[in-house]
């Protein structure tokens, strides 16, 4: 590895705990969306590799020592990492910009603090978890046990890349299951620096891999006999896939997948307010967000008022070197990212919608850059307003009535997010209860880390955080005893 933070390399693939030599000499390099120069470059793991990993992983489930350990035991491992971890947050949200043009200001935030946050609080809501409970039954006390799911797969993408690997391995290895991680290929740097930091705290043999590869290594991982649960977050498409597959095998699966979220404007919302809170909630890591409040829902009566506040917003938006303190909008992840934007800009104004401010044309020479770009006439039925731009694109639907923008609102595959912007919490929270999205914003959209997250709909299956993450690394196991039940040790 060399000492840069934000030029690093490695030779090695983390396989078990340990550094092995790559099955093959094919080689993944990082390269920068904003100089596009290279910045580091790792082993690309592939099938071989997998075996190797989901080996030593069987092997120190099957074995133990990790899930027999208590889970306090597991737990202070955990904090020892966070501990490490909470060192280097500055260095590897750098980092995390530097592989994928996340503006800094958000990295910091959404992309190290958010995946420290999720560390501490998957550890307090073990610490309240009940691993073992008694109930009374119908034939006497049951005793109730959470046992780890066995071996894990997890498969992220790119955007968030630490965000997204955390609410994955924490709860599983506090759980007691061993995990075989495949970060994406285009954010390989960050996930072997945690491999380095997990390194540190000395987990037993065969615990953790960390294998940074493409939709072959993804898949072989899915296939494997040897894996017991797979814990994905992607694109519906692949999650699709993934879903089929863990299917036949009737493995275990949960899926964080893409979204199409609506901003409801209400007509007695506060537009400044709306459309500063729309700045971070429609176009937060450069519109490169599951969660991004990219259909903006507004009444006939109050579409000028916001469109030209829109306008104003996003046209006043600096793009730019994700490094630099002040930008807003960095470059989008690769070229073919930039691309698929780019298409969908046309698409729009091919389907008749009308571009207010941005367009299809490239703002920087150099780098994976898109301009932020805001649609009005359009209509829900259009590409632009279906599917996922991930982009920095907005795209503003004019409704009725109040009915009308739920029934606008809830005609989509998908069912992630959403938000309603209002003088009326109250109501609101009656919006939020109409519309099939796994989590709200009155007023804004965030998320908490330590409430329940995930999708209805083509938007996933099961959620991460808190208890209900926990929940996603356990099976339940039911004990009865003739006679009496011994007592519960604590
Ligand atoms: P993607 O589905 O193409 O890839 C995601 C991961 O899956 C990558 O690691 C990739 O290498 C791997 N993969 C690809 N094909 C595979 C296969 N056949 N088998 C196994 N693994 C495979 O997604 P992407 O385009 O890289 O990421 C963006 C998507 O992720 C968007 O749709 C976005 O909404 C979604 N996302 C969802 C959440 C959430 O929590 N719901 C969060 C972030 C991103």
């Amino acid at each position: 590895m060399t000492e840069n933070p934000v030029h690093r390399s490695y030779d090695e693939l983390f396989v078990g705990g340990c550094w092995r030599k790559p099955a093959t000499a094919e080689r993944l390099t990082v390269v920068s969306p904003h100089s596009e120069e290279p910045i580091g470059h790792v082993p690309l793991a592939g099938p071989d590799d997998v075996d190797a990993a989901v080996a030593a992983a069987r092997q120190a489930f099957d074995h133990g020592p990790w899930p027999r350990w208590d889970p306090q035991e597991r737990m202070d491992k955990i904090e020892e990492l966070a501990a490490i971890y909470a060192l280097h947050l500055d260095e590897m949200s750098a980092l995390i910009t530097a592989e994928m043009g996340s503006p800094r200001r958000f990295s910091r935030l959404g992309q190290t603090a958010g995946a420290a946050s999720l560390m501490h609080l998957t550890l307090a809501a073990a610490r309240d978890f009940p691993w073992a409970e008694r109930r009374r039954g119908v034939l006497g006390e049951v005793h109730v046990r959470r046992a780890p799911v066995g071996v894990v797969g997890a498969i992220v993408p790119w955007n968030v890349p630490q965000f997204l690997i955390m609410p994955k391995l924490i709860p599983a290895l506090i759980a007691g299951c061993t995990v075989v991680v495949k970060p994406a290929p285009e954010t390989p740097l960050d996930a072997l620096w945690l491999a380095e930091m997990i390194e540190q705290i000395g987990l037993p043999e065969g615990v953790v891999s960390m294998l940074p590869g493409g939709p072959d290594a993804g898949e072989a991982l899915v296939r494997h006999p040897g894996v017991d649960k797979i814990a994905f977050t992607g694109s519906s498409a692949t999650g699709r896939r993934i879903a089929a597959l863990c299917g036949e095998q009737l493995k275990r699966v949960s899926l964080e997948l893409g979204g199409k979220s609506a901003a409801i404007i209400l007509d007695d919302a506060d537009v400044d307010k709306t459309v500063a809170g729309l700045k971070t909630a429609g176009l937060m890591n450069n519109g490169q967000a599951c969660v991004a409040q990219t259909r903006i829902l507004v009444s006939e009566r109050r579409h000028d008022d916001v469109v030209d506040a829109l306008a104003e917003m996003m046209s006043a938006l600096r793009v730019g070197d994700p490094a630099d303190e002040a930008t807003d909008i960095g470059p989008l992840v690769a070229r073919r990212q930039q691309h698929r934007v780019q298409d969908y800009i046309r698409c729009g104004t091919t389907e008749g919608a009308r571009i207010v401010l941005g367009g299809q044309d490239s703002p920087a020479e150099r780098g994976w850059y898109v301009r932020p770009t805001l649609f009005i006439d359009a209509t829900n039925d259009m590409r632009i307003a279906r599917e996922e731009i991930f982009g920095p694109v907005l795209t503003v639907l004019t409704y009725r009535d109040e009915d009308d923008a739920v029934r606008i609102a809830n005609d989509s595959d998908y069912g992630l997010a959403g938000s309603v912007w209002t003088a009326d919490a109250a109501h609101g929270l009656d919006v939020a209860a109409r519309v099939r999205a796994g989590t709200y914003g009155i007023n804004m959209y965030s998320l908490d880390t330590s409430a329940p997250f995930g999708g209805f709909k083509q938007s996933g299956i099961g959620r991460e955080f808190g208890p209900e993450g926990l929940e996603e690394y356990v099976e339940l196991q039911t004990v009865l005893c003739k006679g009496e039940m011994p007592p519960l040790s604590s």
